[in-house]
């Protein structure tokens, strides 16, 4: 078997490459020749299939460990898509604090055509199980939640929905293959944002599915032929690019992130730091502990009461303020005021958002940096 490492620089290679290049060619190409009429061709048309396309979807089964990938034109398209397997009547349960465009899906587009949603904290298993219904047909959740960074087990989740014979999906955009593979923990399908850590570098969005049955990878591939959300050429190459760097850009963006922790946690400007290994007596740490290699490179943390967090984002140097994660370049923003602003204010303290929460996606400048350019920051508040 071909090791992690390996598969992400050398998996998925197609074997129509006659000039020894060793990169997939970007296929530039929306249609192919019939040899003659009724010829059985491997590709017709880009929607349908395209090598280029089709090399990062092998490399992202092999490296999720699924039958089949297959890479959307953004995480939302991928997620539109792995949500469309479900007709009007089905119950689907959600995780109550999942990523806010994926809420606006739901709420927008999916409720109002007939699918039916519960909101669960799918940490607490209690209360999962109640959620259940006859119509019930997938649990959605993901492991490490934004901004707060719960964590919630894919191996628990995965025994009782099975045992209601509903389907699991995982949004593993926050660990990634690297450090946790959801499908080998008994997910079906596992999806990702490619536009963070599989891309890395903050210039294109992508979506990925990988699923672990060949019954379900057909249907996921009609619907991604039907929709027609597909990565363009030229990001597949971005991606497939991205992904051989993962793990050391994840070990840099982990060694970084304790690093930070270490300094936040000494800070007299900061109340509680989140990251799922900060309390090693709490339920994350134990799943992060049993189920993934390490919790990835995004924290939040709170600023003491009274402190505005608007001033100190805006006195940072060199930490970027923007939405989005998982890219080369340290990335800080206020959820009250950005990634989190469409949820009305009751609700978003409710959920444990105030208005003095920062996350930081951390990226692969020299930890020193980072930590000078915070410490100036906080001197201005
Ligand atoms: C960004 C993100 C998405 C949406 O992906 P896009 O590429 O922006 O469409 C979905 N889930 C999570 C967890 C994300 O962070």
């Amino acid at each position: 078997m071909t090791k992690f490492n390996t598969l992400l620089v050398r998996g998925g290679k197609p074997d129509d490459n006659h000039t020894g290049a060793v990169n997939v060619p970007i296929y530039n190409s929306s249609t192919y020749r019939y040899p003659k009429l009724g010829s059985d061709v491997r590709w017709d048309y880009e929607r349908s299939g395209n090598p280029t396309r089709d090399n990062v979807e092998n490399v992202c089964a092999e490296l999720e460990n699924g039958d089949r990938g297959f890479a959307f034109s953004s995480g939302m398209a991928a997620i539109h898509a792995a949500l469309s397997l479900f007709k009007p009547g089905d119950h689907i349960i959600i995780g109550d604090n999942i990523y806010g465009g994926t809420f606006r899906l739901v709420n927008d587009f999916l409720r109002p055509r007939g699918i039916k949603f519960s909101e669960v904290d799918t940490q607490n298993i209690q209360a999962l199980e109640e959620a259940f219904t006859p119509e019930t047909k997938a649990v959605y959740f993901e492991t490490v939640t934004n901004p707060l960074l719960k964590v919630s087990s894919v191996r628990q989740i995965s025994k009782l929905a099975h045992e209601h014979a509903a389907m699991v999906i995982v949004d593993n955009t926050f660990l990634t293959p690297y450090l946790q593979k959801p499908l080998d923990l008994g997910a079906d399908l596992v999806l990702h944002s490619a536009t963070k850590y599989l891309g890395g570098h903050s210039d294109m969005t992508a979506g990925i599915i990988v699923t672990r049955t060949k019954e379900l990878s057909d249907k996921v591939y009609a619907l991604q032929n039907s929709i027609g959300a597909i990565l363009a050429p030229q990001e597949a190459n971005l991606l497939r690019r991205g992904i051989q760097t993962l793990n050391l850009r994840m070990d840099r963006h982990i060694s970084n992130t304790k690093k930070i922790i270490k300094y936040l946690e000494r800070s007299d400007k900061v109340g509680r730091v989140y990251y799922p290994t900060v309390d090693k007596n709490s339920i994350d740490y134990a799943i992060i502990k049993d189920e993934t290699k390490g919790a990835g490179g995004v924290l939040s943390f709170e600023l003491k009461d009274g402190l505005d967090a608007a001033k100190f984002v805006n006195s940072l140097q060199l930490i970027i303020l923007a939405v989005s994660l998982g890219a080369a370049e340290s990335l800080v923003e206020v959820p009250a005021f950005m990634s989190h602003f469409e949820i009305p204010k009751p609700d978003r303290l409710a959920m444990g958002i105030k208005d003095e929460l920062i996350r930081l996606s951390v990226g692969l400048e020299d930890a020193d940096d980072l930590i000078a350019d915070l410490d100036q920051a906080f001197k201005k508040i």
